[in-house]
């Protein structure tokens, strides 16, 4: 008999690539979303549309499977972050509370919870070539305001849950993913997703604008390496959160310029110094995943975004805006 999985968030851009892999083991799977995903139906066996803030959708979500993979979350790039606190937090703290009560109430074997590394004390990230952030840099607890306190609230409430009621939890801090079916425009794309969607639309020889003075640095995982580790880590034996991402630094100013490069054009910086930047650096200490997964991340940046570009762009142009003849040239 094949397992069964909940995905939770299997309309968001990891859910959705979870449930293919989830599928690709000889998982059932079953999707659950505010909404169906945006850019290709779900391959899931079922798929439910449920508000997971409500209590009573938590109870229908979770019965009858054995694994719950937490994913669904209000959230999206820093812009989105910062200026939705209250939002992300009350909503998220209602879906993580109901979801973990549901699991244990339907008796669920294994729960995943998708944390971030917006859990990590701000006063460690201030400069950009920043120490990269150990598991245990957590303390004393300072976390990104809003978005970051519901991740560290319900990473406690796992660490409760395990304890008190003997559900088994697996917690994993993201380290900023990308890759193809992830959200490129209307305000909460990240910004991987942005840089490239402006360098595709942006003529050769043209401006893009960045948030900041670009030298801020954060390391990107590409969307095949999350899943599985989110994979390894759920059938492992780790209770406590781990780090999952790259421990390749980069600035955002080398990142438009990777991005430049695959798109094949000369692009100029054009730096907004008004808009919000989050942290001045972010990197992931990834001793305890190698040690605790016996793997780690291994799609380079380069080869990760010339897959995605190659995806924005044809979608950019699938939906009829302009993009110049230079840039359709360069991007093949
Ligand atoms: P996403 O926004 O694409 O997916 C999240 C999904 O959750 C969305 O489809 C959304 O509709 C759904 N959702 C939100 N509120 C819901 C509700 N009340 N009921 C049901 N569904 C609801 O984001 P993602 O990038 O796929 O992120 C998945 C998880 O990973 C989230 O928990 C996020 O916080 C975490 N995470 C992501 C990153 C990253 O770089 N993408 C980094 C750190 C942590």
């Amino acid at each position: 008999m094949s397992k069964r999985a909940l995905v939770a968030g299997a309309g968001g851009f990891i859910g959705h690539h979870l449930v293919e892999y989830l599928l690709s083991r000889g998982y059932w799977v079953r999707g659950v979303d505010l909404k169906a995903p945006e850019f290709e139906p779900s391959a899931a066996h079922e798929f439910e549309i449920l508000d997971l803030r409500r209590w009573d959708n938590c109870l229908q979500a979770t019965r009858g499977v054995d694994e719950v993979y937490h994913l669904a979350a209000d959230m999206g790039g820093i812009g989105y972050i910062t200026y939705h606190r209250g939002d992300s937090a009350k909503n998220n703290v209602l879906v993580s509370t109901h979801m973990l009560e549901a699991s244990r109430i339907n008796r669920i074997d294994r729960f995943f919870f998708s944390s971030s590394a917006c859990v990590y004390p701000q006063a460690k990230q201030e400069t950009a070539d920043v120490t990269a952030l150990k598991e245990e840099d957590v303390y004393p607890y300072d976390p990104d305001e809003g978005y970051g306190w519901e991740k560290l609230f319900t990473e406690k409430l796992c660490q409760y849950y395990t304890e008190d009621y003997n559900l088994e939890t697996r917690v994993a801090r993201f380290h900023n993913v990308y890759g193809p079916l992830g959200t490129y425009d209307g305000g909460r794309e990240k910004a991987p997703a942005a840089v490239m969607r402006k360098v595709a639309m942006a003529p050769d020889f043209g401006e893009v604008e960045l948030w900041g003075d670009g030298l801020q640095t954060r390391s990107f995982m590409y969307i095949t390496d999350c899943v599985e580790g989110i994979y390894r880590l759920a059938q492992s034996n780790h209770r406590q959160p781990l780090n999952l991402g790259t421990d390749r630094l980069v600035t955002i100013n080398q990142m438009l310029d990777i991005v430049s490069q695959i798109a094949g054009k000369t692009i100029t910086k054009v730096h907004n110094m008004s808009g919000p930047q989050g942290v001045r650096g972010r990197n992931s200490d990834n001793t305890q995943l190698r040690q605790v997964l016996d793997w780690e991340p291994r799609v380079s940046f380069e080869e990760g975004l010339a897959i995605t570009y190659q995806w924005i762009e044809g979608e950019l142009r699938n939906t009829g805006v302009p993009i110049s003849s230079e840039s359709v040239r360069g991007g093949q």
